[in-house]
């Protein structure tokens, strides 16, 4: 099942002399830029020295504040008349990251996404269901095209309204859903509430958060489908970087249109296959807004196998955007692994807070999690007994002392869009 099999399973040699090419034609148009201009002279590069792949290693990196920076256009490396769609990433704080895409982007990033979604096996027979944000999140119009131009049946029904989403499902004879995962398994737990079940689902595609192997197989018994991850950055036009194979062990990138790096965060050396550190990726095809080695913060690595299904190298699941990294008295902790125990653990729910306090200089962090109905009996030494399990549990994946704070089911927050789970306190000043 391929898109576009000549370009899927380019030999190496084809591969790598494509990239090439279009890696030159990438610092050509990067050199329209000012920020781009200034480095790469600084550095004392000039176009013409990058003759091999390895020679990528000579040029400068790019970082989110680097684009932040540049607001709002910055990075447009076209005159804006050629840019038809601008997008913008969540920031956190301060103006987001503005995003820019010609004609031809568009067309790129659509077709990127179809040969994610042929790869697993949807056609012009399947009915989709896009439940995340249509705004400027890129999330939603990505998909949206690339399932238009597959010829599904698409229905843009964004996020909210929960009991309406699960009644179109159904009446729509809906077969495909993307969404986040936090949203899915809310998804499961309303559809559960009000004893519906879903008959003509059978794919999922869940994004734009690190979710873990026992949720996956959570989502996939409450909403009978098989769920794929979906990794995507809206720096790198948006979701469609990288996805999963029917083989689902790794995400297939697209190396004829991204070039891929490992690095040490640390030293910003590059990594062998194998080895886990930042991903860093230099887009090859973007017109309106070329990146070079752009720095994502996301922790993966190469894989050293080729997949069974014929397609080029793989990168590992994502353990975690390096902005979700905790560092808990030394510790990293990724919120996924967290979410990892709570799932194992029947007594509780799977919706969860982190709370990162600094007390008398000590890291403290709280988990705040639900308890299951089931077992919400109220009885306190019942409620002492699960909240000491969760606690060790807890203990012996992080390595961590933790506080648990069982709260009531349905109380914490649920999330649509991407899922703010972690409150980190510690750089307040009360
Ligand atoms: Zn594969």
């Amino acid at each position: 099942m391929f898109w576009d099999k000549k370009i899927e399973t380019l030999k190496p040699a084809e591969l790598q002399a494509l990239q090439l090419k279009r890696l030159k034609k990438t610092l050509h148009l990067a050199s329209n830029v000012e920020f781009y201009r200034d480095r790469l002279s600084g550095a004392g590069i000039k176009p013409s020295d990058i003759r091999t792949l390895e020679d990528i290693q000579k040029l400068p990196f790019t970082k989110k504040q680097d684009l932040r920076d540049g607001y709002p256009f910055g990075f447009f490396a076209v005159p804006l008349k050629e840019v038809v769609r601008i997008h913008t990433t969540s920031g956190t704080t301060g103006k987001p990251t503005v995003v820019g895409y010609t004609r031809k982007d568009l067309d790129s990033w659509a077709g990127l996404i179809a040969r994610n979604m042929t790869m697993i096996g949807v056609t012009d027979n399947d009915v989709f269901q896009n439940m995340v944000n249509y705004g400027m999140f890129t999330g939603g119009l990505g998909f949206h095209y690339g399932a238009e131009m597959i010829g599904m049946t698409v229905i843009p029904s964004a996020t909210g309204n929960t009991k309406r989403q699960i009644e179109m499902i159904n009446d729509f004879g809906v077969t495909t859903i993307h969404c986040t995962p936090s949203y899915a398994m809310h998804l499961s737990e309303v559809a559960e509430e009000t004893g519906v079940t879903f008959k003509t689902l059978k794919t999922g595609i869940f994004g734009a958060e690190p979710w873990s192997e026992t949720l996956r197989s959570t989502l996939e018994s409450r909403l009978g489908v098989t769920a794929y991850d979906s990794y995507g950055l809206s720096e790198l036009f948006g979701p469609g970087v990288a996805f999963e194979c029917p083989e689902r062990d790794g995400l297939h990138i697209w190396h004829d249109s991204y070039l891929v790096e490992i690095i040490d965060p640390k030293t910003g050396e590059q990594l062998a296959d194998g080895e886990r550190g930042e991903l860093v990726v230099t887009p090859l095809v973007k017109e309106a807004m070329p990146l070079l080695r752009y720095r994502t913060g996301d922790v993966t690595m190469l894989m050293e196998d080729g997949c069974l299904c014929g397609r080029s190298k793989k990168i590992a699941r994502i353990t975690g955007r390096s902005d979700d990294m905790l560092v808990i008295r030394g510790i990293n902790v990724f919120p996924s692994q967290i979410e990892h125990v709570l799932l194992k653990i029947p007594e509780v729910g799977n919706q969860f807070m982190v709370y990162v306090d600094r007390i008398n200089h000590l890291d403290e962090m709280t988990v705040e999690v639900e308890i299951n109905r089931e077992f919400f009996s109220g009885e306190l030494a019942d409620l002492a007994k699960i909240q000491k399990k969760v606690v060790k549990e807890l203990h012996d994946v992080l390595e961590l002392r933790t506080t648990v704070k069982l709260v009531e089911p349905g109380s914490l927050p649920r999330f649509e869009g991407k899922s703010k789970r972690v409150i980190d306190r510690r750089g307040e000043i009360f």
